[in-house]
């Protein structure tokens, strides 16, 4: 109900009380200087030095710069977000596509790794981009050139063998519920098509993404819907986030969250038990913790797995079973991930 109130003063105050999710996608901080400027930092204060001038861009909505704390070069939602010079340092065993998906694309805009499930890359865009990403080279031009979509679509009429489908990029969620609902309608009519997932980081820096319009197009009895959310600090579960998930919850969505493990950002286990915490709150069961995929530029962010493991067994012992996400990795060439066990 609140999440209504919240749409009708948007529409009501013309989006000046409650600017709607497409102004704050829009409104963004593309270059370094502005960003160490807008937290009151100066780019040699950031450990490491910065890149001012990465084929990866810096992208990062002002609604997420409320839960930067100013004056802090190791925030770790900053961490997250801000172009690091060491993104340029090769290292061995980090390339440009870490899960081999080139390998795994039967047809331009569809992955298809694992039994019964495919990802449609819908978008090539993101409301942020993190540096982290296992994406960060991913050659979208070639997956959503000329008929977008169409081939993909056509792929899954073909394959009855295939229930669930994966709408990735990407970020699925930059798309306007228009476009989202002209996809689903020609995924609706794809008989052996029963579960549909969403994999988004978008509402973790814009909450207001998951708005009425959405919800309404998710309330529907021909899905089972997941949407499985990206966040990996508990900073990143504001209020607003919360009330829309519950809303979302109410809706007959099941709510996931997958993180990564991530030096610097949440290696510790207060920051993994409140990371925890933060999402039951918000009706989102942890679901999976991941090791780092080895893609270039990340490599300053890997844990390695001695402290993964002891990071995780101080979760199990500090929270109940099903508030422990699984720590997993993917493979290359495995039929699903690999749960670790420590
Ligand atoms: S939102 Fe997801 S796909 Fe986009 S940059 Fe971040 S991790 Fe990568």
């Amino acid at each position: 109900m609140a999440l209504k109130r919240l749409a009708m003063i948007t529409q009501e105050a013309d989006g000046w009380q409650v600017p709607d999710w497409r102004r704050l996608q829009a409104d963004l901080i593309t270059d370094v200087a502005a960003l160490c400027e807008a937290l009151d930092l100066r780019p040699e204060q950031i450990p490491g030095g910065v890149d001012a001038d990465s084929d990866f861009p810096l992208r990062v909505p002002r609604r997420y710069l409320s839960r930067i704390e100013p004056g802090n070069p190791d925030d770790p939602l900053l961490r997250q977000v801000l172009a690091s010079a060491r993104e340029r340092e090769p290292v061995p065993g980090y390339g440009p596509d870490p899960l081999e998906e080139a390998a795994h694309t039967p047809v331009p805009g569809l992955l298809h790794k694992y039994h019964g499930r495919a990802l449609l890359v819908v978008t090539g865009a993101c409301a942020v981009h993190c540096r982290y990403c296992f994406r960060r080279h991913f050659p979208y031009q070639t997956h959503l050139s000329g008929g977008r979509w169409k081939q993909a679509l056509d792929w899954l009429r073909a394959h009855p063998d295939i229930r669930e489908v994966i709408l990735s990029g990407g970020d699925p969620l930059t798309l306007s519920n228009e476009r989202l609902a002209g996809l689903l309608e020609e995924l609706a009519a794809i008989p052996h098509l029963d579960r549909l997932r969403f994999h988004t980081r978008t509402p973790v820096v814009i909450p207001e993404r998951l708005d009425d319009g959405l919800l309404a197009l998710l309330d529907t009895p021909r899905w089972r819907v997941t949407l499985v959310l990206h966040a990996n600090h508990p900073r990143e579960i504001d209020p607003a986030l919360s009330e829309r998930c519950r809303a979302l919850a109410r809706a007959g969505v099941t709510l996931l969250n997958q993180a990564v493990l991530l030096a610097g950002v949440n290696d510790r286990v207060e920051t993994l038990a409140g990371l925890s915490d933060a999402l039951h709150d918000a009706g989102v069961l942890p679901y999976y913790l991941h090791q780092l995929d080895a893609v270039a530029g990340a490599a300053h962010f890997a844990v390695p797995d001695p402290r993964a493991f002891a990071l995780h067994r101080a979760l199990r012992a500090r929270l109940p079973g099903f508030l422990v996400p699984r720590l997993a990795r993917e493979e290359p060439g495995e039929s699903g991930k690999t749960v670790l066990k420590g």
